[in-house]
C-alpha cells in the first residue's frame, strides 16, 4: 500500500469515528449528543462528505445497525 492509500484509510476511519460518536442514541434518534443540537449535525455531516467522495458513505456505525 502506498503513502497515499495509508492516509485516505486513515481519514476513512477517522470518518468513521466521527460518525460513530455523533451518532443519536436510542432513547432520542433525533439529538446528537456530542454536539448537543438536532440531528444531523455539521460534524457528521463533514465526515459523511469525505466517506462519500471514497463511495463509503452508506456505512453505519454497528450498534446502529
Ligand atoms: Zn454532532
Amino acid at each position: 500500500m502506498d503513502e497515499i492509500a495509508r492516509i485516505r484509510a486513515r481519514l476513512v476511519l477517522a470518518a468513521r469515528v466521527i460518525i460513530t460518536d455523533h451518532w443519536p442514541t436510542t432513547d432520542r434518534p433525533d439529538w446528537c449528543p456530542i454536539c448537543n443540537c438536532p440531528w444531523k449535525c455539521w460534524p457528521l455531516a463533514t465526515a459523511y462528505a469525505y466517506l462519500r467522495l471514497e463511495g463509503q458513505h452508506l456505512w453505519t456505525p454497528p450498534h446502529a445497525r
